[in-house]
């Protein structure tokens, strides 16, 4: 690329150029790609006596009449006072004084922009820009819109001033071979259909617009470039995965599907679960390998679709393994599994961290021997000793709690097995489309007939003799209660002293009911015997943290209590609540904040209460935490956008997308030339973003 030593820039001294490298600027498209933090409306000029004061933002313009300093040394301030025929206003200048003084003399016509403040019956402005309209060259710009630029750390002391950097970028946008330094690279014919200004139009219409709707346009062209630019690198792994793998096919559906779907299964599948499964069986007959995403909210059955997919692959005589984060969860999908499949002649083992030596190994023997069809476990499935013998289908359960490599991890465990991977994090639309291109999506609306919507409520500390009346109250009426403390990492050791406190509490106001307490810490064995006994019906309260939060399934529990629940994120409480209404009962949520609540605290626990649809949810969380902390990870590998926001640009981010397909399918679209500039700039955004998004 063309590149232009900044130090050939006029007026642009060797300490301005080493503020400016410690802002990150080093070239000159770096100089040029230094956007204006906002803007100042010059053509706005009034005349004095229209002035209202109060944070109006304007021009006027006027005389000088009087310059005078106040104060001592660092103190010392300037006031200069401007008259126009209708009256007169003070500008004051804080910091610079002994400089800006130098500027002006008493006579001369300027023009003063700034926000006028009022003071008694006397108009003021500080640190006003200022404009020298004696001279003729002046004049012609004088109406224009300004470029404020964000004044970084650096610059104060080295007197870079917003005036430098305007004359410096006016030198570049006034360079001979700008067009060089600043090549296009977007096609023709999108510039065209957009009405998008070129690239060199667009650096200018942001540095010097002319009107606000040329900075608009200006601005949504280099969104939309950087957009397109990631849109063409997840829609290249999209295609390729699609070129690319074959995948076992798994064309029969008996003994085991048809039987299972048709005769056993105990309830009628939701519409939602019919498309999901069919998408999947289309999927693993097509030849290629199946690489899908399950959506679906809390409670909206997956595992069903898990079942059935596993048993696809069991019919084609693979095996298949069912990996979730927990083991309480793999226990739980375990027994589900057991006692749904116990008609048919399929042989399922559980592989979990704390098994004894002797067992491991007698799974494991199974596993590669394939002698088990369907294997159910933890990350333990996916250490290195675990060899399977014919690995046909991977279904990660809650995938957003593995990571990419976890998920690569075990497909190589055989060659191109299928993966489903399900998930209850909704992900908005716009971000699930750029995050998983190389994934298909298919979307569970809806839940279950008969469920009831859950009821939500925040109560007070105040309150809890009557939540806990009303706990009575429910167990009473045969319902089941989870109670959950926070537990966070930093101090496990103290959340556990709540969740242990709040449980000899409960024991005590509620003497003749069966409480138990779950943990982090208990042995697996024993948390599992909790559990069971819990899904049995034989607790009638369970005192827990957040061991709990994900998949666990007890349809009778019908009330969540959450204490400190100002302390959890959104997705975090939805997850919890989602682990009641599960059945046919009428459900209660009851948020416990017992200390002072921040604004976004609020505001997490207002939305709980207003919506139980986790879409909305976590459109809210995605603005409340932005989309690094939204998807808790790094892996997720959605790069920094320097100027398009995902969340408020999402349209522009699917035009982009919509755009990058195109392209790609239909390569001629491109001029040589064209398709030369794209493909470099391509590459080196490829390169810098450091993208990795493919799950093989
Ligand atoms: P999730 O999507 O959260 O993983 P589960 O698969 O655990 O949900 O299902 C939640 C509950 O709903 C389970 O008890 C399950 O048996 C039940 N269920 C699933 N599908 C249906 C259906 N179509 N009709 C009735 N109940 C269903
Ligand atoms: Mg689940």
């Amino acid at each position: 690329m063309y590149h232009l030593n900044l130090s050939k820039l006029t007026g642009l001294s060797s300490i301005k150029l080493d503020a400016l490298a410690k802002e990150g600027i080093h070239h000159a498209q770096d100089l040029l790609f230094f956007f204006p933090r906002r803007y100042l409306d010059r053509s706005n000029v009034k005349k004095i006596e229209q002035l209202r004061g109060l944070g109006e933002e304007v021009t006027i313009a006027g005389t000088i009449t009087h310059i005078g300093e106040q104060g001592f040394k660092a103190k010392k301030r300037l006031e200069i006072v401007v008259k126009d025929e209708t009256g007169g206003i003070k500008a004051v200048w804080f910091k610079g004084a002994y400089y800006m003084k130098k500027r002006f003399n008493v006579g001369q016509k300027i023009a003063l922009f700034g926000t006028v403040k009022q003071f008694g019956r006397h108009l003021s402005m500080a640190h006003p820009e200022t404009d020298d309209i004696n001279k003729e060259s002046n004049l012609a710009d004088f109406s224009t819109i300004v470029a404020i630029y964000p004044s970084g750390q650096h610059f104060h002391k080295a007197r870079v001033y917003n005036s430098n950097i305007q004359q410096w970028i006016a030198q570049l946008l006034n360079h001979p071979s700008l067009r060089h330094l600043f090549p296009e690279f977007l096609p023709e014919y999108i510039l065209t259909s957009y009405g998008y200004p070129n690239r060199t139009e667009a650096i200018r219409a942001i540095h010097n617009p002319s009107s606000h709707d040329s900075h608009k346009q200006a601005l949504k062209r280099f969104k939309f470039e950087e957009f397109f630019l990631f849109q063409l690198s997840m829609e290249r792994i999209h295609s390729e995965r699609l070129a690319a793998k074959a995948g076992p096919s798994l064309t029969k559906n008996t003994p085991n599907t048809r039987h299972y779907f048709e005769h056993l299964l105990p309830f009628k599948l939701t519409p939602g679960q019919k498309k999901a499964l069919i998408d999947i069986q289309d999927d693993v007959r097509s030849g290629r390998q199946m690489n899908r995403l399950i959506q679906g909210d809390v409670g909206a059955g997956k595992t069903a679709v898990a079942m059935g997919a596993l048993l696809m692959a069991v019919d084609n005589g693979f095996q298949g393994a069912l990996v979730a984060p927990t083991e309480i969860l793999a226990e739980q999908h375990y027994a589900t599994l057991k006692e749904a499949f116990s008609q048919l002649d399929i042989s399922i083992r559980l592989l979990v961290g704390g098994q004894k030596a002797g067992l491991r190994r007698d799974v494991l023997t199974d596993i590669e021997g394939g002698g088990c069809n369907i294997v159910i476990g933890t990350h333990a499935v996916i250490q290195k000793e675990v060899r399977f013998h014919n690995l046909g289908m991977v279904v990660i359960d809650e995938q957003h709690r593995f990571g990419v490599q976890q998920r690569a991890a075990l497909l190589h465990k055989a060659n191109n097995p299928h993966m489903l991977v399900m998930s209850a994090t909704p992900i908005p639309r716009s971000l699930a489309m750029s995050l998983y291109a190389d994934l298909d999506i298919s979307l569970i609306k809806g839940l279950p007939e008969g469920r009831k919507t859950i009821r939500t409520a925040i109560r007070s500390e105040k309150k809890r003799t009557d939540v806990y009346h009303f706990v009575e109250q429910e167990i009473k009426d045969g319902g089941q209660i989870y109670i959950i403390y926070p537990l966070i990492e930093e101090s496990e050791a103290l959340d556990l002293k709540d969740a242990t406190a709040g449980y000899e509490k409960i024991c005590e106001r509620f003497p003749s009911a069966r409480v138990a307490l779950l943990h982090g810490r208990i042995p697996s064995e024993e948390k599992d015997a909790i559990m069971q006994s819990f899904a049995k019906g034989e607790i009638d309260i369970l005192v827990s943290t957040t061991v709990i939060e994900v998949g666990v399934n007890v349809p009778n529990a019908s009330v969540m209590i959450i204490e400190h629940a100002e302390r959890f994120g959104l997705s975090q409480l939805h997850q919890l609540r989602g682990r009641i209404g599960r059945g046919t009962r009428q459900s209660y949520c009851i948020l416990m904040p017992n200390h002072a609540v921040s604004k976004s605290g609020a505001v997490r626990l207002k939305t709980m209460e207003r919506t139980t649809d986790g879409f909305e949810i976590a459109e809210v969380d995605l603005k409340l935490r932005g989309p690094g902390d939204f998807l808790g990870t790094k892996q997720s590998g959605l790069p920094d956008f320097r100027f398009g926001d995902i969340i408020q640009d999402q349209d522009l981010l699917e035009l982009a997308k919509k755009q990058a397909r195109e392209l790609i399918e239909q390569d001629f679209l491109l001029s040589k030339q064209e398709h030369l500039e794209l493909k470099h700039f391509f590459e080196s955004y490829h390169r810098e973003k450091k993208l990795f998004y493919g799950l093989a």
